[in-house]
């Protein structure tokens, strides 16, 4: 697998080259060169420690989609990603090694080359995980909210002084 095909499919998703996008895309290509194949529907599912650039690279190459709901974010705020394949039944977690950066003082266009030229284990811890995926994303039926009257999905609604509503509304009761 192509590095360079890698970076040019995840920049034309992502706006720019960074090294969250390098990042990215070496998490992805790890985990297609280890069995855990594009995901056109929910074959994989991705558990992203953050929010930042790194992520669009998976959205893109592997297929682990905010709109799929096999992209599950938790707000930890780490370089910590962890791929699960329904398929294999199995699961690996790439974490940034801490001291990655540390080798040297580097500009944005440096941090790219060095991570697109290190070997992988200098760039990541690596585990085998136990496999236990996040549920399957839920088709789930929309009401409407009784005070906006905007259709809501049911487990968002809140029951508020015998009012169904939505958490916007609820927010603006509330104060
Ligand atoms: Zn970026
Ligand atoms: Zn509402």
């Amino acid at each position: 697998m192509d590095i360079s095909e890698l970076m040019k499919k995840a920049t034309i998703f992502h706006g720019h080259i960074c090294p969250g996008v390098a990042i990215g895309v070496l998490v992805a290509k790890y985990a297609i060169e280890n069995g855990f194949e594009h995901s056109p529907d929910e074959e994989l599912v991705a558990v992203v420690e953050t929010d930042n650039c790194s992520v669009d690279a998976l959205q893109a190459i592997l297929g682990t989609t905010f709109g799929k709901g096999n992209l599950i974010h938790r707000d930890y705020g780490k370089n910590n990603f962890t791929i699960f394949s329904r398929k294999a039944k199995k699961g690996v977690r790439l974490s940034l090694k801490n001291t990655f950066f540390d080798k040297q003082k580097a500009n944005r266009d440096e941090r790219v080359k060095l991570l697109l030229e290190s070997n992988l284990e200098d760039v990541f811890d690596i585990e085998v995980v136990d496999y236990n995926p996040p549920p399957k994303a839920q088709i789930e039926e929309s009401i409407s909210c009784e005070i906006c009257k905007e259709l809501t999905m049911s487990s968002r609604m809140i029951d508020y002084q015998e009012n169904k509503m939505c958490i916007p509304c609820y927010q603006k009761f509330k104060k």
